[in-house]
C-alpha cells in the first residue's frame, strides 16, 4: 500500500525570518494530520533552523537541490552528506533546475546516485515542456528521463517521482486529472519495465504543476496519484494545510 504524500517546494522565497513564522503558523495542524506523510522544503539558509522546529513533529524536511560530490572544492555548492544531517528528501531534476540552470539528465543521474548513497530520498521530477506535449511528445520525454536519471541505478523503495508537466508549473494551468492519472500510470508502466512490477508498484508517485486547495481533489481521487509537489500554494499556509488535509482524507476513502 503507497501512503499519501504531500510535499511543499518552496523554491526561492522566504527569508529565514519569514520561514520560520510560515513553519509556525502551519505546524500544529499539519503535525495533526494523520494518513499522509508531509514534507516542507524550504531554501537551504533555513534548513538547520527549520530542522529544530520539526523535532518531535510529525513533519518533515526536505532540500530543494543538491550537488553530487560529497565535498571539495565547490564552491557555493551544498553536499548530500551535509544535507542527510538535516534532512530525509531533496527534490532533483525540478524543471527549473532543468531549464534555468542547465541541469543535463547525466548530472541528474549523479544527484540522484549521491543521494541515495547518502540516505537522502530523491523527490525526482519529470515531466515534459508545451511543445513537447503539443508535438504529443510527452512519453518520449518521460520515459528518456526516466531511463537516463535512473541509469545504473538498482531498484530501490526509497524515492519518490513528481510529475510535473513544465507547462503547468507555476502557470495556473494544471493538468486534468485525467491527464496527470494517465500520464503516472505511464511513469509507473515504464518503471516496471526499467526495474520490476513489483517496485513500480510500491514507488509513490505525485503530481505537481498549479496545484491548490480548490484543485487538489481531482488529482487525488486517481489512485494513479500518490499525493501532490505543490510549489506557489505551499507558501500560504491555510492553502497547504487544506491540500494535506484534502489528502489524506480523501485517499483514506479512496484506494
Ligand atoms: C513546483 O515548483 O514543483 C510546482 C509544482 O510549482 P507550482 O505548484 O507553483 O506550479
Amino acid at each position: 500500500m503507497r501512503s499519501p504524500f504531500v510535499a511543499g517546494n518552496w523554491k526561492m522565497n522566504t527569508t529565514a525570518t519569514e520561514a520560520e513564522k510560515l513553519v509556525l503558523e502551519m505546524l500544529d495542524k499539519l503535525d495533526r494530520i494523520k494518513g499522509a506523510e508531509k514534507v516542507l522544503c524550504p531554501p537551504f539558509v533555513s534548513l538547520v533552523a527549520i530542522n529544530m522546529m520539526l523535532q518531535g513533529s510529525s513533519i518533515k524536511l526536505g532540500a530543494q537541490n543538491m550537488y553530487f560530490e560529497t565535498e571539495g572544492a565547490y564552491t557555493g555548492e551544498i553536499s548530500p552528506v551535509m544535507l542527510s544531517e538535516l534532512c530525509e528528501f531533496v527534490i532533483l531534476g525540478h524543471s527549473e533546475r532543468r531549464w534555468y540552470f542547465g541541469e543535463t539528465d547525466e548530472i541528474v543521474n549523479k544527484k540522484v546516485k549521491a543521494a541515495l548513497a547518502n540516505r537522502l530520498q530523491p523527490i525526482l521530477c519529470v515531466g515534459e515542456r508545451l511543445a513537447e506535449k503539443e508535438a504529443g511528445k510527452t512519453e518520449d520525454v518521460i520515459n528518456r528521463q526516466v531511463t537516463a536519471d535512473f541509469k545504473g541505478i538498482e531498484p530501490v523503495s526509497n524515492l519518490v517521482i513528481a510529475y510535473e508537466p513544465v507547462w503547468a508549473i507555476g502557470t495556473g494551468k494544471a493538468a486534468s486529472g485525467e491527464q496527470a492519472a494517465a500520464t503516472i500510470q505511464f511513469i509507473r508502466d515504464a518503471l516496471a519495465k526499467l526495474w520490476n512490477k513489483s517496485i513500480a508498484q510500491d514507488l509513490r508517485i505525485l503530481y505537481g504543476g498549479s496545484v491548490t486547495s480548490a484543485n487538489i481533489a481531482e488529482f487525488i481521487a486517481h489512485p494513479e496519484i500518490d499525493g501532490a509537489l505543490v510549489g506557489g500554494a505551499s507558501l500560504k499556509s491555510e492553502d497547504f494545510v487544506s491540500i494535506v488535509e484534502q489528502t489524506a482524507e480523501i485517499k483514506g476513502r479512496v484506494k
